[in-house]
């Protein structure tokens, strides 16, 4: 376990290293009790392409809410093929089938945040027990909340978050791309920037900010992940955040 000194420390060294130098310090550090998570959207492809290359067993989490664009599913069936990618679905927990069933037309624009806990803070929590470390592709040019991110940043659990790609901007993910020669999602061309759930995921222009097309016009910006609904283990400690009423 590192210091929060030590933490601190390696932290400000990062802002230097390149994202795959940071990422190969965590594989040397914390394999196999490493893990990625990944949207399988055009952006998240520098990311995955550099993390599978250190390390091929890595496990990618991805989150499977049942709300993707099909387009979503098929790109990440595609590239788990052809990368060999070791991807682990995450669902939400099944005793909260019956509560979202009844609702599940309504609950993303009735209350978004307590649908993106059940169906992606929790499934994520959960399966990241027993892990050391986390690796992450915000970047700080994405929103407030990510631009005062840190390279890395120890939870209250002792899982410790490492976000190798935060001083790069939207311009380094689209070099990193065209030299790769990387896939894009089947979407980005008609105008999805940022791909999130069907119905909380719009087309925007080629000027508009990168992540103005995800819950648009309903004031939220991030999906729980990377803010303090994250640290939350308790549902009930939250209760504020929602709308609608619920007990653990
Ligand atoms: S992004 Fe929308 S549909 Fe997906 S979990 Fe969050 S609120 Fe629900």
């Amino acid at each position: 376990m590192l210091s929060a000194y030590r933490i601190e420390k390696y932290s400000q060294e990062f802002e230097t290293k390149t994202p795959q130098e940071i990422i190969e310090w965590a594989v040397d550090r914390f394999s196999p009790y490493i893990a990625m998570s990944s949207s399988f959207q055009t952006q998240s492809m520098p990311l995955l392409h550099m993390a599978t290359r250190v390390y091929p067993d890595l496990p990618i989490f991805f989150i499977d809410t049942g709300y993707h664009l099909w387009e979503t599913l098929m790109f990440r069936e595609k590239l788990a093929a052809e990368w060999s990618l070791k991807i682990v679905d995450l669902y939400r927990a099944s005793r909260w089938d019956v509560f979202v069933r009844q609702r599940a037309r309504t609950l993303p624009g009735e209350d978004p945040n307590l649908c993106c806990y059940l169906h992606k803070v929790q499934p994520m929590q959960e399966a990241l027990r027993g892990y050391k470390a986390w690796i992450s592709g915000i970047r700080r040019d994405q929103t407030s909340v990510r631009a005062k991110a840190k390279f890395l940043e120890l939870q209250k659990d002792g899982l410790l978050k490492i976000n190798p790609l935060l001083n790069w901007t939207k311009a380094d993910v689209n070099r990193y791309i065209e030299e790769n020669n990387l896939p894009k999602h089947p979407l980005y061309e008609k105008g999805y920037r940022s791909v999130g759930c069907a119905p909380c995921t719009i087309a925007i222009g080629v000027n508009d900010d990168e992540r103005s097309g995800r819950w648009a016009g309903r004031g939220k910006v991030e999906c729980g992940l990377h803010t303090d609904m994250f640290t939350k283990k308790d549902l009930t400690e939250l209760s504020q955040e929602f709308q609608t009423e619920v007990r653990d």
